[in-house]
């Protein structure tokens, strides 16, 4: 049996997520999930802080979870998004409403100046949105620096870890994801 995930790609301004639509179908397909593409979605403009200049994750997941038909609702965006005091936050996850929102812009090598590098950019991509489904089956930051679980504040953190559970964190999320 495999779990439902709605999938929900939410843009303002920046709408083109063609270099990376296969590759997260098929990494949640990786995941177990069975996919309901449900489109492409237009952040509610209540979700912009004009002083920060971003995105509230925690108005976005709220927003999804109006939208949600499946078990779980994942959304990915190309905006700037923060949550609380932090400047920015990767994605976030609610894990007892099953939400989860993942943005792609701060994990692209061209927002920092440097040249595209798709090998590295779908690497990073493939550690956030497996951290954040972690989240959304419960489990929590891990404390092994390998684990795709451990905590990122920065690109050079998401680089460190690897795209795999640990040992514990695999136990953990087969236990709660089945
Ligand atoms: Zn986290
Ligand atoms: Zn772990």
């Amino acid at each position: 049996m495999s779990r439902a995930v709605d999938l929900f790609f939410l843009f303002s301004t920046e709408k083109n997520f063609v270099r990376e639509k296969d590759f997260v179908l098929n990494l949640l397909e990786n995941l177990g999930f069975s996919i309901f593409e449900r489109g492409y979605l237009k952040i509610p403009s209540n979700a912009f802080s004009p002083s920060r200049k971003q995105f509230n994750a925690g108005l976005i997941l709220s927003y999804l979870s109006q939208l949600k038909k499946s078990e779980v609702a994942l959304g990915i965006t190309k905006e700037d998004i923060y949550f609380g005091d932090l400047n920015f936050v990767f994605g976030l996850a609610s894990p007892t409403s099953l939400l989860a929102l993942v943005s792609l812009l701060r994990l692209d090598p061209v927002f920092y100046g440097f040249p595209q590098d798709e090998v590295l950019y779908f690497s990073r991509i493939e550690k956030e949105i497996t951290h954040e489904i972690g989240h959304v089956f419960g489990l929590l930051h891990c404390n092994n620096p390998l684990c795709v679980m451990s905590f990122s504040n920065s690109v050079f953190d998401v680089d460190r870890k690897t795209k795999d559970f640990c040992q514990t964190c695999l136990k953990n999320f087969r236990k709660k994801s089945v």
